[in-house]
């Protein structure tokens, strides 16, 4: 019986990926069809229902019209994720503006069979959002309240409903004199709901940590209905199991996130930031250590990009030609660090960003020392808040334009620093001419984000790539997902980056403790069926 219920659970996450291969020709893969090295295609999984006239009726009068949509237009948007390479064919979407909501919609989803999908910003980048065959979709995207902020008795408390928008929460911090701990290139889209289900990183982490720090607290809803009020908003709370850890990440396969309880920080006096050229990788490394030795606790976000990565986005973004403020700092060759024009910076570099609440007496130091050691070859000081998030608008704007290059394959990995960059050279060679490798990330968190851009989708390229890149960063104990996440397209490897033991032990999980998927010996007993579609 365990063995069946082993190959259910991962017949039903390999049939995530099956769906976009059936969708996009151009994406129609082997590697669509495997599982564990098993060729096998996988089917919509009968047990679920199909939506019927009654649901659509039972759905309006619990929500309203406003709350049940099933024009094309928004299932369009719905049904596709960010990348537009994964796409499901839903035909309802569910937005719930309250708690009890969400809980009638599980209860009357899980009564019916159907089978539902959670979604928030849909920024997702593993296909981890959308349907993949017609699951309802479920968005708390009108429950977008916050609740309380609490900046006196505990400082830097913030409690609200999980459909509010990353970008939303950070103004209102920065009204109140707080930061949020997450930052991110999605903000604008992303909702708080959605970064704990990915438990996302970003560009704060190397400094305020994981979310499995900073959230103190949650509510979700079960896939039968019931609510689970994990809503602690205190520092220290060791009664029993800290059941709100299994939610950070789960992608969505456990409940639904309604609200969430945030620790967040005051906000820094001075922030600075170098964009910085180096000769190799090799220096954007060592530049890391000088930058945590020298600058430490203020230091907090250290990223990189290649040289392919800053030639793609020079290429596509606006990188600005105005130079504004005093003389800093020069260059091994003299010349003054503000005068440089971001557009002239040479491509055959690698770049790092240092920044965090550094004064600018401090940063100077600090990379007077790294030219005259030759681990800086080039580079800009934000002399202005402008000149500042020009330097983020580089960083934040590859991913869209790997998008508008073409097809892009993207793997997201956690690996040791000094191994990370032979994976990208060695996938160079392993490619050849038919597709450019595009590597960044957040260096500081040991995160390396590995695209490989090509014209179109093409399956002689994803043979090259998988699974040599999963082999690879299973040899070197590094992980295939840092932190966006399984999603439909990594379900199946899991076993490169856990034990078969582990991954025993989260499917008994789910099976045990929260019923998650149907099972014929909880049909003979007459147990109630959960449908929770599980999106990881
Ligand atoms: C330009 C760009 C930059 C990005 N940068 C980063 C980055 O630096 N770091 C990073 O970690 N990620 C990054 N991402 C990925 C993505 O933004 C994050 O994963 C984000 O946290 C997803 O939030 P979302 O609201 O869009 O969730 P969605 O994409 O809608 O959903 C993501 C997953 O969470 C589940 N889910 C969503 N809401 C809920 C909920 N309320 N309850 C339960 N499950 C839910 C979904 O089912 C799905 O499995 C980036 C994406 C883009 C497009």
């Amino acid at each position: 019986m365990e063995k069946w219920r082993a190959a259910d659970r991962l017949l039903k996450f390999s049939s995530r990926f099956a769906s976009a291969v059936n969708w996009n020709n151009s994406c129609k893969s082997k590697q669509g069809k495997y599982f564990y090295s098993v060729a096998t295609t996988v089917h919509r999984n009968p047990l679920f229902s199909i939506i019927s006239p009654d649901d659509i009726s039972y759905f309006k009068t619990l929500l309203g019209e406003r709350g049940v949509v099933q024009d094309a237009l928004a299932l369009d948007a719905a049904n596709t994720d960010w990348m537009g390479k994964y796409r499901g064919s839903s035909k309802l979407l569910l937005q719930p503006k309250n708690t009890e909501e969400v809980s009638q919609i599980l209860k009357y989803c899980n009564s019916r069979c159907l089978a539902v999908v959670p979604q928030g910003g849909n920024t997702g980048l593993v296909g981890g959002s959308v349907p993949v065959f017609d699951e309802v979709i479920i968005n708390v995207g009108l429950m977008r309240n916050i609740l309380s902020f609490d900046k006196v008795i505990v400082s830097g408390v913030l409690v609200c409903e999980a459909g509010c928008i990353l970008e939303n929460l950070i103004s209102f911090l920065d009204d109140e004199g707080f930061i949020m701990p997450l930052d991110l290139g999605a903000k604008g889209s992303c909702q708080i709901g959605g970064n704990v289900s990915t438990n996302a990183g970003g560009l704060r982490l190397l400094r305020y940590g994981s979310l499995h720090g900073s959230v103190l607290g949650l509510e979700a809803v079960l896939a039968n209905g019931t609510v689970l009020d994990m809503l602690g908003t205190l520092r220290k709370d060791n009664t029993g199991y800290d059941l709100k850890h299994l939610f950070i990440g789960s992608e969505g396969s456990l409940g639904i996130v309604t609200k969430v309880s945030i620790l967040t920080p005051p906000k820094l006096s001075s922030v600075n930031i170098a964009f910085l050229a180096c000769e190799d990788y090799t220096s954007c490394q060592k530049l890391l250590l000088e930058a945590k030795k020298k600058l430490g606790g203020i230091l907090s976000a250290f990223e990189f990009l290649d040289s392919d990565a800053m030639s793609l986005v020079s290429s596509t973004t606006f990188l600005g030609t105005e130079n504004h403020g005093q003389e800093v700092i020069k260059d091994k060759h003299g010349q003054d660090f503000t005068s440089i024009d971001l557009r002239a910076l040479p491509l055959e570099f690698w770049y790092s960003y240092a920044s965090g609440s550094i004064f600018m007496e401090n940063l100077e130091a600090f990379l007077l020392h790294s030219v005259e050691s030759g681990l800086v070859a080039n580079g800009v000081l934000a002399q202005d808040i402008n000149q500042a998030s020009s330097f983020w608008h580089i960083r934040e704007g590859l991913p869209e334009a790997l998008m508008k290059a073409g097809a892009v394959y993207k793997y997201d990995l956690s690996l040791p620093l000094e191994k990370m960059y032979d994976l990208v050279e060695e996938m160079r060679v392993q490619i050849g001419p038919a597709a450019k490798v595009v590597a960044y990330g957040h260096l500081g968190d040991g995160n390396l984000h590995l695209n490989i851009s090509a014209p179109a989708y093409d399956d002689n390229i994803l043979a090259k790539i998988e699974p040599f890149v999963y082999e690879w960063t299973s040899k070197n104990r590094g992980s295939i997902s840092a932190e966006h996440g399984l999603g439909l397209m990594k379900a199946a490897k899991i076993h490169y980056s856990k034990s078969p033991e582990t991954v025993r032990l989260m499917i008994d999980f789910d099976y045990c403790v929260f019923e998650l998927l149907p099972d014929t010996s909880c049909l003979d007993d007459n147990h109630s069926i959960i449908c929770l579609c599980l999106s990881a």
